[in-house]
């Protein structure tokens, strides 16, 4: 099937005024009587669920932490991009909009994109009118900092708790709807299935995660927010409740999932340093504005004290390969050359299975020039986790970075109204595989959730719902029974198991296959591998996975057995995406198709699309359908950062 995004046509740089002029508006009185599911309440969820109460649908919260303002996004550290050209250096909307469709290695919807760089100057003004305290210069004007793949600086940024501050405000607005009575919200229930009928997404199974209750609840659509799938990697820098356990059920309900290879891999987190750990910290891509990378010149050297490895011994590889973008390269680029150069034997820090898998971040330099008040103030709260998290003091060493799995680009495929292809499943923030291509840029993901949460979705959901009309579902309609009776089996099922080993036995096979095989490099051949060994973790984890505990009760291993499970299911269409894509693009590097320098090399003529896969029934092998991808105004090239 060649799927169609239904983008406005005509000039781009008027196609979303256009669009919203076309597009069916549903009357004040009238909102009233629609009522929106929103699953995730991190940015994109808390966004989109306050500012379509606040036109006035009735809409329901779910979320899986204790409050809506611990999601997941609370996380985000570095900042948020957005194209006001507060430094007077040269961006614009059509800069910000150039840069992500090449950031992405030219994967992305041109259209959508030139959108996400529109609406960005609107959030900057949404969250400063909710009080979100952005870093400010001494006169009173915001400031900005750079990121990956810019050569401007537009990163607006709260110290390193861009994240956090942001949710406060959308929290905030959230909260205020609530009061007013528009909001419902429902913390500690993780969604199990999505309820379709006659072809339309409308309503979700839940299990109550205190009580153990399965229920269900119908609306006349559904919004998933429910963030990406890094963790299948086992170790990332996500927060250990991530999953795709929402979108994956979502998928086998009928909606497509797209580009599911297409991973990030973040090159400045704090490596990994045994067996032991369960999860990774991101040391911010912010700190690549005053951080130095280098390794030693001379494999001897990687043992010795950094501080006495004297200038003309170190290789400062990111500057002397690209002068241009120097060490703030995007992340996909970084991070290959921080694997590259380990691979080498140049890798420092201790050993872990016999390699030592870290370069250095260094501030001697920026400390010796602004002073160490003033990177104190940039990245006071970074440099504290760091020495927290290693007991190395980075003022006086270099810091020990290396690249960890972090953001998932791909994501259920939406149109241009962020609709899925199943009537009524709107999906946004990570979720939905939309802007970012085969590479997010840095500070661009909190721009893209709120994008979608306060300045799309509103718009494009009334349009779905003034469009069509929608027969009353009420809660003992065989399909809803049907879903609910499914998600309490499997519940059962898991219980039943009785084996030997825990849960997260099984997340950790799984995370360091997908890793191995289907990380930062990919070979046919070590995919086909992973496809003939997953379908093994699948067996052993149903015939020996311990779930001790009741259903009726909180019982965290019963969550994080349904989320292995599905992470185990999920693994297998991303590695087959991964096959499927037989060229090298963006965080997507097959090292059959590299350039003499070792860049990713696209192959435009066969791989211009959208890769979304239909689910066809366990077992069976899912259909690939693709969206072909025109560039009328960002022609493709070889993306080059030297
Ligand atoms: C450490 C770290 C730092 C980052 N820093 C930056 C940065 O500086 N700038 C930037 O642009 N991006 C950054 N990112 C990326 C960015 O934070 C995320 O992409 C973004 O916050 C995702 O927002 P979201 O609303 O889509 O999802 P999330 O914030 O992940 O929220 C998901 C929501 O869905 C709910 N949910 C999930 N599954 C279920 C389920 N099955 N049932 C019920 N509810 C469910 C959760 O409870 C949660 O409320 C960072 C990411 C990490 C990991």
């Amino acid at each position: 099937m060649i799927l169609d995004g239904k983008c406005p046509t005509g000039p781009i740089e008027t196609a979303w005024d256009r669009h919203r002029f076309d597009i069916k508006l549903v009357n004040p009185a009238n909102k009233r009587k629609h009522d929106v599911i929103v699953v995730g309440s991190g940015l994109a969820g808390a966004s989109a669920a306050a500012t379509m109460s606040q036109l006035g649908y009735n809409v329901r919260v779910y979320c899986y932490q204790d409050s809506t303002r611990r999601a997941h996004s609370i996380a985000a550290q570095g900042g948020i991009n957005a194209a006001k050209n507060y430094q007077n250096d040269g961006d614009s909307v059509y800069r910000l909009f150039y840069d992500t469709v090449k950031g992405g290695d030219f994967r992305s919807r041109e259209r959508n994109v030139y959108r996400l760089a529109q609406v960005s100057v609107n959030i900057i003004d949404q969250a400063v009118a909710q009080g979100v305290p952005f870093a400010r210069e001494y006169g009173g004007y915001l400031t900005n900092r750079s990121f990956g793949g810019a050569q401007v600086s537009r990163t607006f940024y709260a110290s390193g708790q861009t994240g956090q501050q942001l949710l406060l405000g959308a929290y905030q607005a959230l909260a205020e709807q609530k009061g007013a009575g528009k909001v419902k919200i429902f913390a500690r229930t993780e969604m199990l299935d999505l309820i379709v009928v006659n072809g339309r997404a409308r309503g979700v199974v839940m299990r109550d995660l205190v009580t153990g209750r399965v229920y269900s609840d119908v609306a006349d659509t559904v919004v998933l927010a429910t963030g990406g799938y890094a963790n299948v990697f086992y170790l990332s820098t996500n927060a250990m409740g991530c999953n795709v356990g929402a979108t994956f059920k979502a998928y086998k309900r009928g909606a497509f999932f797209a580009n599911p290879s297409y991973t990030q891999i973040h090159p400045t987190c704090i490596p990994v340093s045994g067996g032991f750990q369960s999860k990774l910290t991101l040391m911010s891509e912010s700190l690549r504005n005053d951080g130095r990378v280098w390794v030693p010149k001379n494999k001897a050297d990687v043992t010795k004290d950094p501080n006495a490895i004297p200038e003309q011994d170190r290789d400062y590889y990111l500057e002397t390969r690209y002068p241009s973008f120097g060490n703030l390269v995007p992340r996909d680029v970084a991070s290959r050359n921080a694997k590259l150069v380990c691979d080498e034997g140049r890798g420092v820090g201790h050993e872990v299975d016999g390699e030592r898998r870290a370069v250095y971040l260094d501030f001697r330099d920026a400390i010796q020039r602004l002073g160490k008040d003033t990177i104190t103030e940039r990245y006071g709260n970074l440099f504290q986790m760091y020495q927290q998290i290693t007991g190395e003091d980075p003022y006086l060493v270099p810091m020990r970075i290396y690249p960890a799995s972090h953001y998932t680009m791909g994501g259920l495929w939406v149109d241009y109204n962020l609709m899925s292809n199943l009537p009524g499943l709107h999906v946004i923030g990570e979720a939905n595989f939309s802007d970012h291509g085969a590479n997010r840029l840095g500070a661009s993901a909190l721009m893209q959730g709120l994008a979608d949460g306060y300045f799309v979705l509103p718009y494009t959901i009334g349009h779905y719902l003034a469009s069509n009309k929608l027969e009353r579902v009420t809660l003992d309609a065989p399909e809803v029974k049907a879903a609910e009776a499914a998600a309490k089996a499997r519940i059962d099922k898991l219980l039943a198991v009785k084996g030997t080993k825990p849960v997260d036995y099984f997340h950790r096979k799984l995370g360091l296959l997908v890793w191995d095989k289907c990380g930062m490099a990919r070979t046919e051949a070590g995919l086909k591998e992973a496809l003939e060994i997953i379908p093994k973790i699948r067996e052993e984890f149903w015939a020996d996975c311990n779930v001790p505990g009741s259903a009726n009760t909180v019982n965290q291993a019963l969550e994080r057995a349904g989320r292995v499970a599905d992470f185990i299911d999920f693994a297998e269409v991303l590695v087959r995406d991964a096959l499927e894509r037989r060229e090298s693009c963006g965080g997507h590097f097959r090292e059959e198709s590299q350039t003499p320098d070792n860049e990713a090399l696209r192959d435009d003529e066969n791989f211009t699309h959208v890769g979304a896969w239909e689910y066809k029934g366990d077992g069976q092998v899912p259909e690939r359908h693709v969206e072909p991808l025109t560039f009328d105004y960002v022609h493709l090239t070889q993306r080059s950062y030297k």
